[in-house]
């Protein structure tokens, strides 16, 4: 078995008959749709034509919402079905991210995912999904594909067929009769500043995933606009943002949490400095304490906090969100123990001897700590609603960032503890030649190497020459970067400690653009 539908543009009439009966079947809350009619409209006044396109969850063969999920919430069915089971969902909207076609939304009511299932409960009694049987045209057609003698199948063997995005790998299965680019491109396109039925809400703001205000009777800005335009979008559901200021924040954190064990492990290791007990004792105390405003950021993101010790106890592995949580716990772990190893040393609770176990926990901890700060890189690359976080420059730029905060803590330091002359040296080299390489890679990768996607350098407009162009320049570039180099060649304790706090807040200000932009673009 291997259920697809085919969906036919050319004599779907744009009745909204199956969003209605999806809504009913389903029980689908109110400003929430598991299905929609997206209405384009192309032509010049009177010359002009609208086009209806019925978009979904496409049952993707190689669903990418099922492999970042990392509780097994999302998962596919033998028959082909991507099912969800809203029981088992934390509500991390990993799945929002990865799905390329917005067909998952968070559930206000239950605070999990969910989207269209193609009436698995109808299917399993012998009924079509409740879009099908609803539709006056016949412009749904679900079934077998494996069955030669489903009418699917001869649909498909006989009509050509397009599908959205291709080129994301998903192999989506659910196929358009007569889909033109325009209907299936959303960055086809300009974003409307109005809608037929709906205002336009501003997408980054908080909400429910795809909510819309409705607005009956406003059509007049609608109508006004075909006149000028030729292709424009009348129709769609608008879908909010998924992530917030949650995530750059945890960005920030986690750089700070990691980068100071990899700046101590990489000197440690390359004989650079010797670290005394109460600087060994003291990093690895503000390391857990970024580490657990870390944790807490990932947790109270969750739609269903009380649900997240799932991750460890029911772990899905191929999402880059399980590995993730490991990794953070297998970091923490490491970081308590040699905390508290400094600490009893320190105060004389256990023998000098004990210090030679310092050497193993170096070598344990420096790839827990690399991995703790670029796991985010390969999540990303998961998410593969957003090709601006597909780059293959984000691990690198993930360890560079994590040295510069872990260097910037010991130039604080400073004035706490009493460094030895070379760690406060390397500590000022290390921030500087890294401050210098993220700014490199931050301009060339986002400013100045095209993107491999149209998406991706749309979305890389929105960050430095649209919305997020003041986070960019005057937060991430001026703020985070020239700045704090401006203060460290400035020389003075007071100079340096203004270099990191800026350093600290400029990064903020480039992971919430880097955040946020991609989401900005729409994906249906
Ligand atoms: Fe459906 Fe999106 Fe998952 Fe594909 S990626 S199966 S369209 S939810």
């Amino acid at each position: 078995m291997n259920f697809g539908f085919v969906i036919n543009n050319r004599t779907c009439i744009g009745c909204h008959a199956c969003s209605t009966a999806c809504k009913s079947e389903n029980e689908v809350p109110l400003g929430t749709y598991r299905t929609w009619v997206k209405y384009i409209e192309t032509g010049r006044y009177p010359d002009v034509s609208r086009r209806f396109q019925v978009t979904r969850c496409n049952h993707c063969a190689n669903p990418p919402c099922v492999k970042i999920c990392p509780v097994s919430a999302m998962y596919q069915r033998s028959d082909g079905i991507v099912e969800f089971d809203g029981e088992q969902c934390i509500g991390c909207k990993a799945c929002l991210q990865a799905c390329p076609y917005d067909a998952i939304y968070i559930d206000p009511e239950q605070g999990t995912a969910a989207k269209c299932h193609y009436c698995s409960h109808r299917v399993e009694t012998g009924l079509e999904p409740a879009c099908v049987v609803v539709c006056p045209t016949h412009s749904i057609i679900a079934g077998d594909m494996d069955d030669p003698n489903s009418e699917i199948s001869r649909v498909l063997g006989k009509e050509a067929t397009t599908v959205r995005k291709p080129e994301q790998g998903t192999e989506p299965k659910l196929f358009y009769v007569d889909g033109d680019n325009v209907s299936l491109n959303p960055i086809a396109t300009a974003k409307p500043d109005t809608m037929m039925f709906a205002d336009v809400v501003d997408t980054s703001l908080h909400g429910s995933s795809n909510e819309q205000r409705s607005v009956p009777g406003d059509k007049s800005s609608g109508n006004e606009r075909m006149a000028e335009q030729m292709v424009q979008t009348t129709y769609n559901a608008q879908h909010r943002a998924p992530w917030h200021w949650q995530v750059p924040a945890y960005l920030v954190t986690k750089a700070l949490a990691s980068g100071i064990f990899i700046f101590l492990c990489l000197g440690i290791l390359l004989d650079l400095f010797v670290v005394n007990m109460a600087t060994m004792s003291l990093s690895s105390l503000v390391s857990l304490f970024f580490l657990g405003i870390t944790t807490a950021l990932l947790i109270f993101d969750l739609e269903r906090p009380e649900r997240f010790l799932r991750i460890i106890l029911q772990p899905q592995w191929k999402s880059w969100l399980t590995k993730g949580a490991f990794l953070l716990m297998g970091f923490g772990l490491l970081s308590t123990f040699w905390w508290a190893l400094e600490t009893f040393l320190y105060l004389g609770i256990l023998e000098s001897h004990w210090a030679e176990v310092r050497a193993w926990l170096n070598i344990l901890m420096l790839p827990l700590a690399i991995g703790a700060a670029i796991y985010t890189a390969f999540l990303f690359a998961q998410a593969e609603g957003r090709d601006l976080w597909q780059s293959s420059l984000l691990p690198l730029h993930l360890f560079v960032q994590a040295l510069c905060m872990g260097s910037a803590f010991f130039i604080s330091a400073d004035s706490v503890v009493s460094l030895t002359a070379p760690l406060r040296t390397w500590a000022t080299y290390i921030f500087v030649l890294t401050l210098a390489v993220s700014l490199a890679i931050t301009l060339l990768g986002e400013v100045l190497i095209p993107h491999a996607s149209q998406t991706a350098a749309k979305a890389a407009k929105e960050m430095h020459s649209g919305k997020y162009a003041l986070f960019f320049w005057f937060g991430g570039i001026i703020l985070g970067h020239m700045v704090p180099l401006l203060c460290i060649s400035l020389g003075g304790s007071l100079a340096a400690n203004i270099a990191v706090v800026c350093a600290i807040a400029g990064l903020y200000f480039y992971e919430h653009a880097f955040v946020m932009a991609p989401q900005e673009i729409p994906n249906s």
